[in-house]
């Protein structure tokens, strides 16, 4: 998640936050805040917006303390304004933190403080822990043992620094899921979610382990586990540039979003997937759970690759939950007239939670008395705002225009609403284990998947020269196959187009020649013969055929001038799978023939007009 800078030196703290900050802009972000403590006192300032915006609140204002955090927010829970930005304080002011990731309990934790009196000023998950913080200091009063104790009580991920005015010499910071590196500068120290923020300063680091705990102040450093035990830090040195660490060392956010999909999968089930039960917990959707269980329909609205995972959405909901599902571009949707009852459901998708279409969609079936849902990435968003209920697919930003792992997110979250209407309306316990099951073991396959990457890139080079190509697949994996092809189109401008592996004789197959690859998604399933069929009509007319096949399978091999191998799954987790090869197809491809892959020309990341 988002951008975290921590100093205490000999500089003005400030400078070094704020400039922190802006190194830190290029992650995505939604709003800014920072704390100091000025003559033993907290001085925190925040706002939604750029940190170019939190500056202009600070202009003029004399800061000369050495100490402080700063915080670059993109908003989990709570819609990004001023309140929600951090840093967020306890109770008594004298505690503040700042913090990335999730924390999953909040909603206990908060109970039980409520229950003792304590008030929260955010709709924020993180601000608990400033309270809780607050409160366990008021019984031990020694803030490295409270926020050490309070982290042993915390499920989900964090990144955390947490500062005070009663004891104003010290920072404490912590990791769990979230990165955390500290700088080791001459009688200074900075801490910070991501080493572009440091390495101006430094390019001395340790990197906190999961589950560690370091305290900073003005003499030295010293790091503990969440369990207490003192642990051994290593100095690592950074010898990179700037440049290249701004994108995490990949060459594009296109790239590093494409790697990021093993964590952003496991974040979009994180909290939810009940795996010894065979189940999923949405508390987004509880207050719809009777519409949704007796749902006659479901209509999915939306436009581009969100359509796309509709369309999979669409295969896996009447499988799981015998509801009829429809899927709608939301442009057309909204200008004809379409049918709607009120106890229809209809369900938005869309990555910016701004598209045009899409909203106008949903405000049309608002209008005509259905349930609306939002899958949405941003939170706060106007489609979230406007939905009767959601879910947020935590993929965090997605800055390469060309959408990824937003993608294989919204797939996730489509599987855990299946799921999460199918076993109220009759998947048996052992379905459910296995889907729940074979759900949690997809992070580690998409890693086996990724490692195909330079395989790719050879094919890459060999076919970027192509002026079409076609990308066939069935059943779960023609939307599959929509999607490489849009991909492809979006960032390479190569024409390329999608079908459903069988209708390429209905028309298509006049296309092919011995200049034309055709990369078919040929995974093993109830369909994989008839795959391999309309594979072999492609070789007897000369097409090039690059498959995407399950691991194993031998016989592929036969018929298709390259295979990509990925792990096995159930089928319809497939397409998490399947997609990857093609994102990396399209992106090598780009790369080879020097397009701009991250602003490709014509493109919009939010297209919030009609
Ligand atoms: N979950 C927190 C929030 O919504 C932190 C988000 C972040 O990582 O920036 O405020």
């Amino acid at each position: 998640m988002c951008g975290i800078v921590g100093y205490i030196g000999r500089q003005k703290a400030i400078n070094v936050l704020i400039d922190g900050l802006e190194r830190l802009e290029y992650r995505g972000y939604d709003s800014a805040g920072i704390t100091v403590i000025e003559n033993n006192q907290l001085f925190t300032r925040k706002k939604a917006g750029k940190v170019s915006d939190l500056k202009k609140i600070l202009d003029g204002i004399e800061l000369k303390s050495n100490i402080g955090i700063a915080h670059t927010r993109w908003a989990t829970h709570g819609e990004p304004n001023d309140k929600n930005a951090h840093p967020h304080s306890d109770n008594s002011g004298n505690i503040v933190i700042v913090h990335n990731g999730i924390i999953e309990n909040y909603k206990a934790i908060k109970k039980t403080l409520t229950d003792k009196g304590y008030f929260f000023r955010s709709d924020t998950d993180s601000e608990i822990l400033a309270v809780f913080i607050g409160y366990i200091y008021n019984k031990v009063k020694d803030l490295e043992e409270a926020v050490r104790l309070a982290l042993s009580e915390v499920d989900g991920t964090f990144g955390l620094v947490v500062l005070s005015s009663y004891e104003p010499d010290k920072m404490i910071a912590a990791r769990r899921g979230s990165p955390m590196v500290c700088g080791v500068g001459e009688n200074e120290y900075i801490l910070a979610s991501d080493t572009s923020a440091i390495i101006k300063h430094t390019r001395n680091v340790i990197y906190l382990s999961d589950n560690e705990m370091i305290t900073l102040s003005y003499n030295g450093i010293q790091t503990k586990t969440i369990d207490n035990q003192i642990t051994d830090n290593q100095i690592h040195h950074i010898d990179f540039e700037i440049s290249q660490i701004e994108k995490g060392g990949f060459e594009h956010f296109m790239l590093k979003e494409i790697f990021e999909q093993a964590q952003t999968v496991q974040d979009a089930f994180r909290g939810r997937l009940q795996v010894n039960e065979g189940t999923v917990r949405l508390g987004g959707l509880r207050s719809v759970a009777e519409v949704l269980k007796n749902a006659k329909r479901i209509i999915f609205t939306a436009c581009g690759t969100s359509w796309h995972s509709a369309l999979v959405g669409e295969y896996i909901i009447e499988n799981l939950c015998n509801i009829s599902v429809e899927v709608e571009y939301a442009s057309e949707f909204r200008y004809r007239n379409p049918v709607i009852y009120p106890d229809d459901v209809v369900i938005a998708i869309s990555q910016s939670g701004e598209t045009a279409d899409t909203l106008a969609a949903l405000r049309e079936a608002k209008k005509k008395s259905a349930t609306v849902l939002g899958v949405v990435n941003v939170v706060g968003s106007s489609i979230a705002r406007d939905t009767d209920a959601g879910v947020y697919i935590h993929a965090g930003p997605e800055i390469g225009v060309a959408s990824t792992k937003a993608f294989t997110s919204q797939l996730t979250v489509l599987i855990l609403i299946a799921i999460y209407i199918g076993r109220m309306r009759g998947i048996s316990l052992p379905d459910g284990l296995k889907l729940t099951q074979a759900l949690s073991e997809l992070p580690k396959k998409i890693e086996e998947v990724l490692k195909t990457a330079d395989d790719i890139k050879a094919i890459a080079k060999e076919y970027c020269n192509a002026r079409n190509f076609l990308y066939l697949g069935r059943g779960y994996n023609f939307p599959v196959a929509l999607e490489g092809a849009l991909k492809l189109k979006e960032i390479s401008y190569i024409h390329a187009e999608g079908y459903p592996a069988a209708e390429m004789k209905h028309g298509p197959i006049a296309l092919i020649d011995e200049n034309m690859p055709v990369v078919f998604i040929a995974t093993k399933d109830e369909i994989y013969d008839k795959v391999i069929s309309n594979i072999e009509e492609v070789k007897a007319r000369k097409g090039k055929v690059i498959a995407i096949a399950t691991e194993g399978d031998e016989q592929i091999k036969q018929y298709a001038n390259h295979v990509i191998y990925i792990p096995e799954t159930i089928p319809m987790l497939t397409p998490i799978l399947s997609v990857i090869p093609l994102q990396l197809l399209a992106y090598y491809i780009a790369v080879e023939l020097g397009c701009n892959v991250d602003q490709p020309r014509n493109l919009a990341k939010s297209v919030t007009v009609e």
